[in-house]
């Protein structure tokens, strides 16, 4: 029997109000004051997008938060240190008081910051993304609830990861766009994310995809031809998943470990047959990510700590209206100004 997997969105639960801190709009203002005035100074400098830019990569905005005071520091940048400090910390101060005895000089500090200020500004982000906190020791425990569906010898299949920091997972479908802007932009941020190919979408360059894992994106299990898995036998839906695990593990040297259904939908033979050849859990969504607007799963439009966020890689049309920058973009922004990081899925699941 069908497992149905996509819950009603105007059905879906609503959260505690409790969760509603006020203060990060004010802050994320004042941070974007700072950018704004660095953007003045230091426009004249950035290259176009699309242009060749410098190989060294952005620096984890946090470096910044965690920085210690530095008097060689330009003003604008112990300005922007300030208004960094003043926001709500993505990971647990004792985390970043830590850092402050760590390796890195203040100078190296000031530096990263400059960095993840210019990649901010360059790829028009509001404000400076937040940083995840580090993995956690060990991932959560699940257990059948709001957010996970878990049968007993069975994957979990998981829309939100029982966590308590405030991250979100952004995640990736099919495989069709190849977009080198949406590469750089994901790579120069150090957007964390998972990409679930379909091997009929993505075989025409794996190598993009490639590229992408090797900064640190999980390349993951969307079957071979994107069937809906509800209308397959027991031989399709082996050929379908695990011919699909083969395939990845053959063009990125991992076997993934995560699966998502095409469409949400899946059965018990589907999650069955996807545990036979590796497959350790379903991922789903809350909220879905387009270039032009979020749709939320909540009636309160906000994330939610754990909150699995799909989106797809497509190319600008009538039912796309923007680029996957665009996307990229809104979601970061809308995650900071929530006071949100985005974090690897991988590392939680
Ligand atoms: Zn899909």
């Amino acid at each position: 029997m069908p497992i149905r997997t996509t819950a009603p969105r105007t059905t879906a639960p609503r959260t505690t109000a409790s969760a509603r801190p006020k203060r990060p709009r004010r802050r994320n203002l004042a941070a974007l004051t700072v950018l704004a005035t660095l953007a003045v100074g230091c426009s004249a400098q950035d290259p176009a997008p699309g242009a060749a830019r410098s190989s060294a990569p952005a620096a984890p905005p946090a470096d910044a938060q965690a920085a210690p005071a530095d008097a060689q520091a330009a003003p604008a940048v112990q300005a922007a240190r300030a208004a960094l400090a003043a926001m709500p910390a993505a990971r647990p101060q004792a985390a970043a008081g830590q850092e402050l005895n760590g390796r890195r000089s203040a100078a190296e500090h000031a530096l990263a910051l400059e960095q993840a200020l210019a990649a901010a500004r360059h790829w028009g982000l509001a404000a400076l993304p937040l940083r995840a906190p580090a993995p956690p020791a060990v991932k959560p425990a699940l257990a059948d609830g709001p957010g996970v569906k878990l049968a007993p010898g069975l994957p979990p299949v998981v829309y939100r990861v029982p966590t308590t920091d405030k991250v979100i997972f952004l995640t990736v479908d099919d495989g069709a766009e190849k977009d080198p802007q949406f590469a750089a932009m994901a790579t120069e941020l150090n957007v964390p994310m998972t990409v679930f190919l379909s091997d009929y979408l993505a075989r025409s360059d794996y190598g993009y995809f490639r590229a992408l894992q090797a900064h640190g994106v999980g390349i993951d299990n969307h079957t071979l031809t994107h069937p809906d898995l509800r209308r397959l036998g027991p031989d399709a839906l082996r050929r379908e998943i695990c011919g699909q695990q083969d395939r990845l593990q053959q063009e990125t040297g991992t076997r993934p470990r995560l699966f998502r259904p095409p469409y949400g939908e899946y059965t018990e033979a589907a999650l069955r047959t996807a545990a036979s050849c590796g497959v350790t859990a379903f991922p789903l969504w809350n909220e879905e990510a387009f270039p032009d607007h979020l749709e939320w799963r909540y009636a309160d439009q906000r994330f939610h700590p754990g909150d699995i966020v799909l989106t797809h890689f497509r190319a600008p049309s009538a039912d796309w209206k923007g680029t996957m920058a665009d996307m990229l973009r809104r979601v970061v922004d809308a995650a900071t100004a929530q006071g949100f990081a985005i974090a690897r899925l991988e590392d939680y699941l």
